[in-house]
């Protein structure tokens, strides 16, 4: 008889990643792919971080960052609002808890561009979570990225090389590293491995 029991199979178990964390150093184009990723698809979801630092020409409030001043961070850490936050070249960046797990509870994929600090983090916290580490083609093509990106005195430019050096290091503690050769071609890819496309 045909196998009509459809109550009794059990489900296929879910293997969709909910939760993907793209880092990678300073200046290698990680704010670019995810623009880009986001125009090609509005409906993915990206966290949006609570920061100390200044905003850059053009950033806004509530879109690319929450920025907020040190007494606000540190309510936000106090009241326990923050899933993970770090210090990152003179500044403070945390994840909103509550965005974060009312999305993954909803089953909708979840992307955190996050530093190196918070997605060793996230892994701690939620082993299941599928780490992405954006890579440049080169030393040379990542400082000047990150210069030619004119959004930082030198002394900043530095402090940011210094721990890129650092997360260079880390690239093996990654679940996938993408090379951002072509903005487009790296999206595609980081869409893929989210199973979105
Ligand atoms: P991050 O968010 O990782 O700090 P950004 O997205 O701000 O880096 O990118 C740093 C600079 O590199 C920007 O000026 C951006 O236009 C440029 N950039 C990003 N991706 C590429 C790429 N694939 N090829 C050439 N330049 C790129
Ligand atoms: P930037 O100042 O260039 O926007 O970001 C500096 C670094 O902070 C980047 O590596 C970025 O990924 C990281 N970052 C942004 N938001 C968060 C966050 O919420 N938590 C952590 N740990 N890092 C973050």
């Amino acid at each position: 008889m045909a196998a009509t029991s459809r109550g009794s199979a059990p489900e296929p178990p879910d293997v969709r990643p909910r939760l993907t964390v793209l880092s990678g150093p300073s200046g290698v184009g990680k704010s670019t792919v995810v623009a880009h990723l986001r125009k090609v698809h509005p409906e993915v979801w990206l966290s949006v971080s609570a920061t100390t630092r200044k905003p850059r020409p053009g950033e806004r409030d509530g879109v690319q960052y929450y920025f907020v001043s040190d007494e606000e961070f540190d309510k936000l850490i106090a009241n326990g609002e923050l899933l993970e936050w770090a210090e990152f070249a003179g500044n403070r960046y945390g994840t909103p808890r509550h965005a974060v797990l009312e999305r993954l509870e909803a089953g909708e994929p979840v992307l955190l561009e996050i530093d190196l600090q918070g997605a060793r983090l996230v892994r701690e916290s939620m082993p299941e979570a599928q780490l992405v580490f954006l890579a440049p083609p080169s030393w040379d093509e990542l400082v000047r990225r990150l210069t030619g990106r004119g959004t930082e005195p030198p002394e900043v430019i530095e402090r940011r090389l210094e721990a890129a050096k650092i997360e260079l290091a880390a690239e093996a503690e990654f679940d996938t590293t993408l090379v951002n050769t072509s903005v487009e071609d790296v999206a595609r890819e980081l869409l893929a491995l989210m199973q979105v496309v």
